[in-house]
């Protein structure tokens, strides 16, 4: 899906869209819908006389920062090294601001969400796959390329699960709700989603409980791992595993804590996001407003 919405600058959503990506068609297709969504944004704005500042875009990464160009993201099939910020710009007139998406949702977090008030966060967005973000004194950490942040990324297992950016071992091949529904499968439940996984390890069946009881392992290893480095005031947990965070939340803070330092994990609250849908848009906003 592609989510757009115009946003004042008390984060205010004032009008909001959510339309089909069909990212399967291709590029030039994804492309023209991105752009009626804005042109129809634009236009609602217009007629309550509101000024726009700029466009800010949050994409499935990777992307080179500086010239907002998306190189080859994994979930995008066709796209290679499509210069976004520059077809914008010259289709509206206005300044574009690019970022990758888990960037945008850990600053709408940060904004108004979970992580709001907190001066260090990090975010780990557990959908597809495993997507974060890093907000060090109270600014986007985005490292030397603009490419850090890639938590879901880092290596818990060696020589573990091939993951999809074609390393081993990462934690998005543990955590991810994809992955979650493909172990299910591997240890013979029929196919389920991470949801109904959940509820199946609640009502006792051994198989759902044994893999929920992995994910969360793992998933608690790289959260500790975040903790002992960053030692952040908040660690927000969002995408679409976080619908069933009432389910597995407790248990995750418990291993968590045995996991990481005392100090850092004392400090760490570990969260559920609150922004939903809102959280990218809100974050894609802020880049225009912060800069
Ligand atoms: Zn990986």
């Amino acid at each position: 899906l592609i989510k757009g919405g115009v946003v004042d600058e008390k984060g205010q959503v004032k009008y909001f869209l959510v339309i089909q990506t069909d990212a399967e068609k291709g590029k030039e297709e994804v492309i023209l819908r991105l752009k009626n969504l804005i042109s129809s944004l634009l236009s609602s704005s217009l007629s309550r006389k509101e000024k726009i500042l700029g466009i800010g875009i949050g994409s499935p990464g990777p992307i080179q920062l500086a010239e907002g160009i998306i190189l080859t993201p994994p979930n995008l099939p066709g796209w290679k090294d499509v210069p976004l910020k520059d077809i914008l710009e010259k289709e509206f007139g206005l300044p574009v601001w690019l970022n990758n998406d888990a960037n945008c949702a850990m600053l709408g977090e940060h904004w108004l969400g979970a992580a709001a008030g907190a001066e260090n966060a990090v975010m780990l967005t557990l959908g597809t796959g495993v997507g974060g973000g890093i907000i060090i004194e109270n600014k986007l950490y985005q490292g030397e390329d603009g490419t850090a942040g890639e938590l879901g990324h880092m290596v818990i297992v060696k020589d573990g699960r091939k993951c999809g950016c074609g390393n081993k071992g990462c934690l998005e091949a543990y955590a991810s709700a994809v992955a979650l529904e493909r172990e299910a499968v591997k240890i013979g439940l029929k196919f389920l989603n991470a949801r109904d996984i959940f509820i199946l390890a609640k009502k006792g069946d051994k198989k759902a409980k044994k893999v929920i009881e992995e994910m969360i392992e793992f998933l608690a290893t790289g959260i500790a791992n975040l903790v002992n480095i960053f030692n952040p005031k908040v660690v927000v947990l969002g995408g679409g595993l976080i619908k069933s965070s009432d389910l597995f939340l407790a248990q995750l803070k418990e291993k968590v804590s045995q996991k990481a330092f005392k100090i850092p994990a004392k400090t760490a609250r570990i969260v559920p996001a609150i922004l939903g849908d809102r959280a990218g848009v809100l974050g894609a906003a802020r880049l225009v407003f912060s800069d």
